[in-house]
Order: structure tokens, then C-alpha cells, then sequence
């Protein structure tokens, strides 16, 4: 029974019909899990590629409901379009929060844990006080904290976002633009808004070690990124190869399964303690 129980733990699948993701039984579900803390977050290395050590972790939200796996591309979204993002972003954040100054508590090097944050809480009245409140009560190092935003959620409002970016870095927090290269910011407005790094997404990675116009695209925005300053975190690297070019084009931090999957925060310790680079 315990077995068939296991077989049931099965991912998302594109064939599930729209009807079941929106329907009003796992709205209600997602809202009784995020009451009692059921969504959770995981742990994915960041690593210094120079060093071999983890600079870094990703919380990336997790939620198992009846023994299935909800991929977040699922129920962030359900959450954004429910109103519950609020809630859960600040949960989410005070977790990562304490997480982080137990791990930073007698460490020397330093370390961050980046949290995503949704493009409709960005500039949601009141974030940044909650964000302020966290590093306070927790007295986080400066650059321990950081926040990973999206391109969407700069240009929803320009404005505000910049205004927002700016009370952030104030506070000490790290604010990096995930998924570089995935949308359609122009390079004057990126150079206006005051970010610390940026995350290129792992589609460019994808075919770097197969393909050389890959390669030479990749090299290109990490030599633009390298120009205008900003520190690169590359995502999705999967297979040796990658991260040799990566070594190869100066890229300094990347991220992917090669360099450690997600994992539970109990699993954190280990990982820090550790090399994570093969
Ligand atoms: P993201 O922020 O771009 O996160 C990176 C995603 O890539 C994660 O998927 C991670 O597990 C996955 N990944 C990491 N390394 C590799 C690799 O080597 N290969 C491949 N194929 N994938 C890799 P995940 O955890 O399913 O999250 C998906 C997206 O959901 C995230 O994309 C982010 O946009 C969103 N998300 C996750 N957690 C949160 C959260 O707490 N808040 C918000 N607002 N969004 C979240
Ligand atoms: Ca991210
Ligand atoms: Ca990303
Ligand atoms: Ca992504």
C-alpha cells in the first residue's frame, strides 16, 4: 500500500486540463497549505566557481498536495491570481530569513540566500517595511539577504520599481534580475535600475556546448554584463561541458543541477561545509 501510495507522487503534467489547475478544489487546497505552513522552501547552491564553494542559496518554494508534486510554475501563478501572494511571499521570506542568519551564525565567508519575489509584490505597499523588519529582528549581514526580481516586475511600473530597488539596497539587501535575456528590457533601462547582479537564464545555456552561435551569444551578454558592471549568476548547468565554458568566459557563479539540486534546508549544513564544484 505504501508503494502504490509512492506511485501516486507523479510531477504536473501538460495533458492536466487548464480546468484542473484553476478550478476552485486546489485554490482552496493552496490556500489551506499556505494557513498551515505547508508550502515550503528548498535550498539550491550557488556556487563561486573560482572556489568551488557556495556562495549562495535559492529558495525556490515547494508544495506537495496529496502526495503530488506542484511545480511553483503552477501555484505561484494560482497564488498571484488569488490574492494569496502576500501572504506566502511574506512567510516565505521571514523563513529564508531565519534560515539564513542560522547558517550564517559562526560562518566566515560570506553567504546570501536569494528569494524570488513576484513582480505584483515588488512594489506592493508595505514590502519593503516588511522586508526592513526582517533584517532588523535578524540583523542580517549586508548581502546576506537578497532578492531576486523579474523583468516584468521592473517595467510594470518603472517608477516604482527603481524607487523600490533603491529603499532595498538601503536596507542592505542584494536585489538581482533573474531570467537575463529572456525579455525585453533595453540595455538604458537595466543601466538605470540599481542592481547588484544578474541571473542569465538557463535557456542560454542550453546548447552552449553543441552549438557555437550559443556560445558566442552567451559570451556576448557576459562580456555586456561584465561592461556595465554587474556580477553573473549563470543558471541551469547540467553537464560538464557548460561549466567549462562558463570557466573559460570568466563567468564567476552559476547554478544548476551538475552543482547541486535543490534541497531541504536540513541538507544546507552539509552542502555549505562542502566543495561543490566536480
Ligand atoms: P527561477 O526563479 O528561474 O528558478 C530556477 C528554476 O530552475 C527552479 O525551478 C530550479 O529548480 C530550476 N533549475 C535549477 N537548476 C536547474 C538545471 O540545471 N536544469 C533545469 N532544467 N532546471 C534547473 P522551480 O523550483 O520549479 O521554480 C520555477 C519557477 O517558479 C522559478 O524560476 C520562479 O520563477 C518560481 N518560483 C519558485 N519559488 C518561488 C517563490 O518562492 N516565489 C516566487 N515569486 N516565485 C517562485
Ligand atoms: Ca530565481
Ligand atoms: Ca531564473
Ligand atoms: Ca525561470
Amino acid at each position: 500500500a505504501k508503494r502504490s501510495g509512492k506511485d501516486r507522487i507523479v510531477a504536473y503534467s501538460p495533458g492536466m486540463s487548464l480546468a484542473e489547475l484553476q478550478d476552485g478544489v486546489l485554490r482552496e487546497a493552496l490556500r489551506l497549505a499556505i494557513a498551515d505552513r505547508v508550502v515550503r522552501l528548498h535550498y539550491q547552491p550557488i556556487v563561486e566557481l573560482e572556489t568551488g564553494r557556495v556562495s549562495g542559496l535559492e529558495a525556490l518554494a515547494r508544495w506537495r498536495h496529496d502526495g503530488v508534486d506542484i511545480p511553483p510554475d503552477v501555484f505561484i501563478p494560482l497564488a498571484e491570481r488569488s490574492g494569496f501572494m502576500t501572504v506566502l511571499t511574506a512567510d516565505l521570506l521571514a523563513a529564508a530569513c531565519t534560515r539564513l542568519a542560522g547558517w550564517t551564525r559562526g560562518r566566515t565567508e560570506p553567504l546570501s540566500v536569494h528569494v524570488n519575489v513576484a513582480p505584483s509584490q515588488l512594489i506592493a505597499p508595505g514590502f519593503v517595511d516588511t522586508v526592513a523588519e526582517l533584517v532588523r529582528a535578524h540583523r542580517l549581514p549586508a548581502g546576506g539577504l537578497v532578492l531576486e526580481i523579474t523583468e516584468s516586475g521592473i517595467f510594470a511600473d518603472l517608477d516604482a520599481a527603481r524607487r523600490t530597488v533603491t529603499e532595498l539596497r538601503g536596507l542592505g539587501v542584494g536585489v538581482s534580475l533573474d531570467d537575463f535575456g529572456v525579455g525585453y528590457s533595453s540595455l538604458a533601462q537595466l543601466n538605470a535600475m540599481p542592481l547588484d547582479s544578474v541571473k542569465i537564464d538557463r535557456s542560454f545555456l542550453a546548447a552552449v556546448d553543441t552549438d557555437r552561435r550559443q556560445a558566442t551569444f552567451l559570451h556576448a551578454v557576459l562580456r555586456l554584463a561584465e561592461e556595465i558592471g554587474l556580477p553573473v549568476v549563470a543558471e541551469g548547468v547540467e553537464r560538464p561541458a557548460q561549466l567549462t565554458l562558463l570557466r573559460a568566459l570568466g563567468c564567476r557563479h552559476a547554478q544548476g543541477y551538475l552543482l547541486g539540486r535543490p534541497v531541504d534546508a536540513a541538507e544546507v549544513p552539509a552542502l555549505l561545509a562542502g566543495i561543490a564544484v566536480p
